[in-house]
């Protein structure tokens, strides 16, 4: 890793999450202070950014990070930390993070076990000790250098106990960080899933289950499909009710998808008003229907404005359809469907087009 050298020297790590819990903790501690020093907020987000920055696992960051550092304290506003974000951090860092504060709340639980049982046994010592030097106080009074060594004993053992305890306070204090830490990152791990406007799985989320889906089908020779969604003349909507308006609707038109495609597939906010699902184990046809419904079913609404009631007119929807052929990648079939969804935008919009359809094949002509 080649960060500046008058910065921190970071450790040289390789491309991964894996390393023991004293490195990992390391990372940690090393990612706190660099934090403060750059006036940077300390969210659950930046955190895992900054960790991943001080683990010097991803190159380009590193070097993204230290040209930032180079021109100054104030490199780092808000705007500049989410693009670092959006662009460098993915599902995959905060499972890790995940994984790793879940791994460190296991060694300090029993860290704390440990100490919890060596505290018993020293007072149990103690305990013995003392109720023994009472028996022989009359031995003792006679031998004064013997009741100097074991008032000696007793404090030692006193100080012995008073130690484990405090270590025991320390640790469970730590652990209450590393568990805050941990339910921090599942909300990290949840707004980098899902999208924030619908709730729906973030294009991230899309291709990946996209590959497994595919990967799935490779295997199992079983349908796969897949279908782009999306909102017809939706710039005019905004225009002519603004962008709230528009929001909402881009929410009433996931809500109906949802409805229609349920735990059957996977359904993504790809874009602004373009949606993506990935469904397993159905032909092409069965999934041309299913889209065909959400567009009846959008095409039928009659949405109005909450405020005065004004009718928003008729909404509608595009759509394209393609099924998964051995053999292809993600991105083809990806681009197939892509493609269909630009025939039927091409062919008047308001319809489903499937990527075998005829009007596909003129469109191309
Ligand atoms: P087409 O039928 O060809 O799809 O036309 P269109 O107007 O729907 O497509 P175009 O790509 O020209 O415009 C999409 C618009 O969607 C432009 C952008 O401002 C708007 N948009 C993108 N994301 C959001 C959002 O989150 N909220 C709102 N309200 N508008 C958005
Ligand atoms: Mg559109
Ligand atoms: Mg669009």
């Amino acid at each position: 890793m080649n960060h500046q050298s008058d910065f921190t020297t970071l450790p040289d790590t390789t491309g991964s999450y894996e390393n023991t819990p004293e490195q990992s903790a390391e990372f940690a501690r090393m990612a706190l202070p660099l934090m403060t020093q750059y006036n940077i907020t300390p969210t659950p987000q930046n955190f895992a950014l900054w960790y991943k920055y001080t683990s010097g696992r991803d190159q380009v960051l590193c070097t993204e990070i230290d040209s930032l550092r180079a021109s100054g304290r104030e490199a780092f506003n808000e705007a500049v930390c989410l693009m670092l974000h959006e662009k460098h951090m993915t599902v995959a860092d905060a499972d890790s993070l995940d994984e790793i504060s879940a791994h460190l709340h296991g060694l300090m639980s029993q860290a704390i076990d440990d100490l919890d049982s060596a505290e018993s046994s020293v007072c149990a010592s103690q305990e013995t000790l003392s109720s023994q030097s009472k028996n022989i106080d009359d031995t003792l009074a006679e031998h004064p250098e013997l009741q100097d060594a074991l008032s000696l004993i007793l404090q030692e053992t006193a100080n012995m106990a008073q130690l484990a305890h405090d270590l025991k306070t320390q640790l469970s204090q730590t652990d209450n960080e590393v568990e805050a830490l941990r339910r921090e990152l599942s909300e990290v791990k949840q707004s980098a899933d899902h999208d924030t406007l619908t709730n729906l799985f973030t294009r991230r989320v899309f291709d990946d289950r996209l590959d497994a889906a595919v990967n799935h089908a490779k295997l199992t020779s079983a349908p796969l499909s897949i279908a782009f969604l999306d909102i017809d003349h939706f710039k005019n909507l905004n225009d002519t009710y603004g962008h709230r308006v528009g929001d909402k609707v881009i929410r009433f038109v996931s809500s109906l998808i949802t409805q229609h495609v349920g735990a059957s597939g996977i359904t993504a906010r790809y874009g602004g008003e373009e949606f993506a699902i990935v469904i397993p184990d159905t032909d092409i046809a069965t999934a041309t229907l299913m889209v065909n419904k959400i567009r009846l079913k959008l095409a039928e609404s009659r949405l109005r404005r909450k405020a005065d009631g004004e009718p928003l007119g008729q909404i509608t929807l595009s759509a394209g359809v393609a099924e998964f052929v051995s053999g292809e990648i993600s991105d083809s079939l990806v681009h197939r469907a892509d493609a269909a969804l630009h025939a039927a935008k091409q062919n008047g919009r308001n319809k489903v087009l499937r990527d075998d359809s005829e009007e596909l094949q003129i469109t191309s002509l």
